[in-house]
């Protein structure tokens, strides 16, 4: 193994779900990088692997990105590894590996679990598109305009929660999206887990007052197909006098643009409006 960052995936609370490349890569590389060193030491003396191990998170990440890529390109191998799952899925990452690929470093997959793509596939929810948002931010204006720009989402919805900000984040769910449906699925893998699927409404009152506690992945349903409102001829050719009031668009232009608007064939509305001046 030589001047190479692999990827790891680790386990998101069941230990026993390592992969056997996982314990082989981490067995066999000249260094980790880790979120949490004592978190990773836990999964290293589980797997009986003895490795040095330098930290790499979001406070220290520039300065020890260089440190990284200077040992690799040392011709040291790398194993990145986070506190569970996936690097760079919600976690560092993302930046070395990119910076890697800009020096044309070699990266290598070492998969694991995904707390977000395993919640999906326990949940029974559309799982044929979807859109993974991460984290809401703590910023009440930010997570807001986060939702509100999700309103009209038709795909499957997948978000990653705090427990202490659950209950907050299920009513500002509810107000902005309505009452759909919600997969609520709390500390997969471990002994605890739970996959509630109910409704946004009821989820938030389940929790109005309830402590929550683990980790939990919300998987809320797209935004439902709305039949387009029933739009009648009159009403087109009302729209299309409007739009042609004062010569604004020639009565030609108007009912071409109200027949877009509203579906009523512009033959129809031409005819009504040149027979209104009659
Ligand atoms: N990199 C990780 C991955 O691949 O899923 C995600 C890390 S992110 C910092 C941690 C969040 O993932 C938690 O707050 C929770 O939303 C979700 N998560 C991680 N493990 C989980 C589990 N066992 N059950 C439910 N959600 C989990």
């Amino acid at each position: 193994m030589s001047g190479k960052l692999y990827v790891v995936g680790t386990p998101i609370g069941n230990l026993a779900d390592f992969s056997q490349r996982g314990a082989e890569t981490l067995s066999a590389c000249d260094f980790i990088a880790a979120e949490d060193t004592r978190v990773t030491l836990k999964l290293l003396n589980r797997f009986n692997i003895k490795k040095p191990l330098i930290s790499y998170h979001e406070h220290n990440s520039r300065e020890r990105e260089d440190t990284i890529i200077g040992r690799i390109i040392g011709g040291e191998s790398c194993a990145l590894v986070t506190d569970a799952g996936m690097p760079a899925i919600s976690d560092p990452g993302e930046e070395l590996v990119r910076r890697c690929r800009e020096l044309r470093i070699p990266v290598e997959a070492v998969p694991g679990p995904c707390a977000f793509a395993t919640a999906l596939a326990v949940s029974g929810m559309p799982s044929g598109r979807f859109t993974f948002e991460g984290f809401l931010s703590v910023n009440k204006p930010s997570r807001r305009e986060h939702l509100l720009s999700l309103e009209n989402e038709r795909r499957t919805m997948i978000f990653y929660e705090a427990p202490h900000k659950l209950s907050s984040t299920l009513k500002d769910m509810a107000e902005v999206f309505g009452d759909r449906e919600i997969a609520i699925a709390r500390e997969l893998t471990k002994i605890h887990e739970e996959v509630v699927v109910t409704t946004l409404k009821e989820a938030a009152r389940r929790y109005e007052d309830a402590a929550a506690k683990g980790e939990f992945v919300l998987i809320i349903g797209g935004a439902p197909i709305r039949p387009a409102p029933e739009v009648t001829a009159d009403e087109a050719i009302s729209l299309a006098v409007e739009l042609s009031a004062d010569g604004a668009l020639s009565k030609s232009e108007a009912a071409k643009t109200a027949a877009k608007r509203t579906g009523i064939k512009k033959g129809v509305i031409y005819k009504a409006l040149t027979n209104i001046d009659r």
